[in-house]
C-alpha cells in the first residue's frame, strides 16, 4: 500500500454478508436502469453487473409494480440488492412485506420523505428496517436536499453577524441532513452498526469538502459517489478525481460511479471504473494491469499499439477463467513498452514486461520476468512468444501445484 494511507476508522456494516467499513475491501457498487417491474430484464441486469464485479446492486423501487418484482428478482440473481426508495418508499414498503423482506438495505434520500410527514414517514422506513434487519443508507443529495433544513440554515446563517457563503451553508446542511437523519434513525431503535451515510453533489471541489465534514464528524461507513457524473471521458475523470482525493485520505468505504451510459451502451462500465479507481490506487485488485507507454515518434509504426491491444485483450479473455484457478493473478503487473529508452526500466518494474524496438532499433524485444532478462525475441512471433511466457509465468506463480515461480 502507498505510503501515507490510512483508512478512516469506521463502524462496520453487514449488508447481506457484504462487510462495508472498518478494514474490509472498499465495497464496489452500481445501479441499474431498467424497469425494475421488468423481472427479467432487471435480473438479467444485475447479473451482468455483478458478473462485472459489482459487489452490491441498487434497484430503484419507485411505484407498486416495481415493489411487487423485488423479490422475483432477488430469487434470480446471487447480489445482495438495495431498494432505493424516494417519496413513497414508506407506503411500498409497508403495504410490501415480501420487498422489504427480500431487499439487503434500503436507502432513504431525507430530502424525498415528505415535506409535512417528513419526521414520521422517515421513521416509518427506519421500523420497517427494524422489523426485518435490514441496515439503511441515508443517501442525502444536493439535487434533492432537504428545503426545509436548507431554508432554516441559510435564514439562521443571514442573521449571524459573519455569514458563511450560500456554497458553504449548503455543504453544512448536506452533512446536518445525514448526520441528523442517522440520530433520528438511532432514536427510533435502528443500531449505529445499520447505517451508512452519502451526501453526493456533481462537483468534485464539493464533493471533497461535503466527504471531508461527514468523515469528521461521524464513524458511520460512507458510501462515496459523486452524482450526475455525466457522460464518457468526463464522468469517468471527474470521478476518479473526487474520489481519489478522499480515498486516498481513507475516506470512503463502497463506491459507485454515476456514469451516464451511451444509448445502448454498457452499463458495466460504472463498474470497471470504480474498480479501475481502487486498484490505480492500490487499494485493491481486480485484473492485471498494463502499463504500456504512450508511444512517440520512436515507434512510428501500428506494431506497438497492436501487441499493447493484443496482451491486454488476452488477460481480460483469460481472467474468467483465471481468476478461479490462480488465486491473486489479479494483481499481476505486465509492461508492453515502445522502445529501449523507458522500456527495459519499466519492464523490471512489472513481474513480467517486454520491451518492443523502435523505429530504427534492432528488430529485437527483451522479456523481463521479475526484474530480470528472460528471453530476447526476435521474428515474427513475438506477440505469441510473450503470450506463452506470460501464460508459463501466470502457471508457475499462480499455480495451486507449485505456488511460486521459479526465478
Ligand atoms: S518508451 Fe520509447 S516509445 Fe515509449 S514513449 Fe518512451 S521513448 Fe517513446
Amino acid at each position: 500500500m502507498s505510503s501515507g494511507y490510512q483508512r478512516r476508522q469506521t463502524t462496520v456494516v453487514d449488508v447481506a454478508g457484504v462487510k462495508v467499513g472498518g478494514t474490509h475491501p472498499i465495497v464496489v457498487q452500481s445501479m441499474t436502469n431498467t424497469d425494475t417491474a421488468d423481472v427479467d430484464a432487471t435480473a438479467a441486469q444485475v447479473r451482468a453487473l455483478h458478473q462485472a464485479g459489482s459487489e452490491l446492486v441498487r434497484v430503484t423501487v419507485n411505484n407498486d409494480a416495481a415493489a411487487q418484482a423485488v423479490s422475483a428478482i432477488v430469487a434470480q440473481v446471487d447480489v445482495p440488492i438495495i431498494g432505493d426508495f424516494h417519496y413513497n418508499g414508506h407506503l411500498l414498503l409497508t403495504k410490501y412485506p415480501a420487498c422489504a423482506a427480500a431487499l439487503a438495505k434500503y436507502r432513504i434520500n431525507p430530502g424525498n420523505v415528505g415535506a409535512k410527514r417528513r419526521d414520521e414517514n422517515f421513521r416509518t422506513i427506519v421500523d420497517v428496517a427494524l422489523t426485518h434487519g435490514k441496515p439503511v443508507r441515508i443517501g442525502v443529495n444536493w439535487g434533492s436536499l432537504d428545503q426545509q433544513l436548507l431554508t432554516e440554515m441559510m435564514d439562521e446563517n443571514a442573521s449571524r453577524p459573519d455569514p458563511l457563503d450560500a456554497r458553504d451553508v449548503m455543504i453544512e446542511a448536506m452533512v446536518a441532513s445525514a448526520t441528523r437523519s442517522a440520530a433520528l434513525a438511532e432514536e427510533c431503535g435502528l443500531p449505529h452498526e445499520c447505517i451508512i451515510l452519502s451526501a453526493k453533489v456533481s462537483g468534485v471541489q464539493d464533493l471533497v469538502e461535503v466527504y471531508r465534514r461527514l468523515a469528521e464528524r461521524s464513524d458511520y461507513p460512507l458510501h462515496l459517489g459523486l452524482t450526475e457524473a455525466g457522460m464518457g471521458a468526463k464522468g469517468i475523470i471527474a470521478s476518479a478525481a473526487g474520489m481519489a482525493i478522499l480515498l486516498q485520505e481513507g475516506i470512503g468505504d463502497t463506491i459507485r460511479v454515476s456514469l451516464t451510459p451511451r444509448p445502448g451502451g454498457d452499463r458495466t462500465e460504472e463498474v470497471h471504473v470504480a474498480q479501475q479507481i481502487l486498484q490505480s490506487l492500490g487499494l485493491r485488485s481486480f485484473t492485471p494491469q498494463v502499463s504500456a507507454c504512450p508511444g512517440c515518434g520512436r515507434t512510428t509504426s501500428s506494431f506497438f499499439q497492436e501487441m499493447a491491444e493484443q496482451i491486454q485483450g488476452h488477460l481480460k479473455q483469460q481472467m474468467a477463467a483465471w481468476r478461479g484457478r490462480y488465486p491473486g493473478v489479479e494483481a499481476l503487473r505486465v509492461a508492453v513498452m515502445g522502445c529501449v529508452v523507458n522500456g527495459p526500466g519499466e519492464s523490471k518494474h512489472a513481474d513480467i514486461g517486454i520491451s518492443l524496438p523502435g523505429t530504427f532499433e534492432e528488430p529485437k524485444a527483451p522479456v523481463y520476468v521479475d526484474g530480470r532478462l528472460k528471453v530476447t525475441l526476435k521474428g515474427d512471433s513475438i506477440v505469441a512468444d510473450f503470450l506463452k511466457i506470460l501464460e508459463e509465468y501466470v502457471e508457475a506463480r499462480y499455480g495451486a501445484t507449485t505456488g511460486s515461480v521459479a526465478r
